[in-house]
């Protein structure tokens, strides 16, 4: 178990799924170069690209934190038997996570709140499990926090037309509809305050209603960006979105001033899908950015 100590927060490591995700460079982000994955080659392989068969590497996972005495989880990937006929890769998982999360000292009613930094397939999986034949949150006792921006775009009530299309398709109904016909989700929009260390911040983009959320513990700072960075490459290149990036240009702003203030407040930088040392520090390099450093998880067993 990977484990890091931020002020008086506590953060927890939980795979899901970790390794290839079948698709090429070229196809997960479009703006990037042969050129530019050839020159950093030597620290995007092999965690984060596998040159052999040209495919990207990514991890699945959700990051636990405990704060004032809750439990709270950031994102919940893909989750076990939802049927995504068009993404092969994650339709019917059978995985373990919740022995993982388990295995972390969380079982599912233990958690307080769950935090969707968006609605994407792979970040509300696990909102739900299946029981029998339906749907039922996993996290009994959770608030399930959501933002408002993106729960009305993706509302099969609104009829919304997404550019990631198809790609998107059952996630609302079996993800987040039966969360929200529970009770169990607050919608909020602009910013919200969870606690005194931690803040949740619109940040669109990626998706209307995608969101960061902020640590500020003591001299600590971290910032959880969701998907506003999928691989690092990103970082020596903020131009540059993924294919699933709903409003690109919104997308790259976002993501040059989210650079920015890591870089000038040293914060901690937790990509959802950062493999290899799953967080990452940041330096201003020009008007770019560059690598300063990555996170050291203590190993706890
Ligand atoms: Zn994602």
């Amino acid at each position: 178990m990977e484990q890091i100590e931020l002020g008086d927060v506590t953060v927890t490591r939980v795979k899901e799924y970790y390794g290839s995700v079948d698709t090429s460079p070229a196809d997960f982000f479009p703006d990037s170069t042969e050129r530019d994955w050839e020159a950093n080659k030597d620290w995007l392989a092999p965690d984060f690209w596998e040159p052999a068969t040209n495919t990207c590497i990514s991890a699945i996972q959700t990051w636990v934190l405990h704060s004032e005495g809750r439990t709270i989880l950031v994102d919940t990937g893909v989750g076990n038997h939802k049927e995504r006929p068009y993404a092969g890769v994650w339709s019917r998982r059978d995985t373990a996570f919740l022995d993982n999360l388990a295995a972390a000292g969380v079982q599912p009613e233990d958690v307080d709140l769950v935090i969707n930094t968006h609605l994407h397939i792979d970040h509300v999986g696990w909102n739900t499990r299946l029981d029998g034949r339906t749907w039922v949150p996993t996290f009994p006792n959770a608030t399930y926090l959501m933002p408002e921006r993106d729960f009305d775009f993706w509302n099969p009530a609104n009829e919304h037309k997404s550019v990631f299309g198809r790609g998107n398709q059952n996630v609302f109904e079996d993800s987040v509809t039966p969360v929200h016909e529970a009770g169990m989700t607050q919608l909020w929009d602009e910013t919200y305050q969870i606690d005194a260390n931690l803040r949740l911040d619109l940040a669109p983009g990626h998706t209307p209603g995608s969101s960061v959320l902020t640590l500020e513990s003591g001299s600590d700072r971290a910032v959880f960006v969701g998907d506003l960075i999928h691989t690092p490459l990103q970082i020596v290149g903020p131009h540059i979105n993924s294919c699933f990036c709903e409003d690109p240009a919104e997308s790259r702003t976002t993501r040059h001033r989210l650079l920015g203030r890591a870089s000038d407040d040293n914060a901690l930088l937790f990509p959802a899908h950062l493999g290899g040392h799953g967080a990452v520090e940041v330096v201003r390099d020009d008007s770019s950015f560059a690598i300063k450093g990555w996170a050291g998880f203590a190993h706890i067993s």
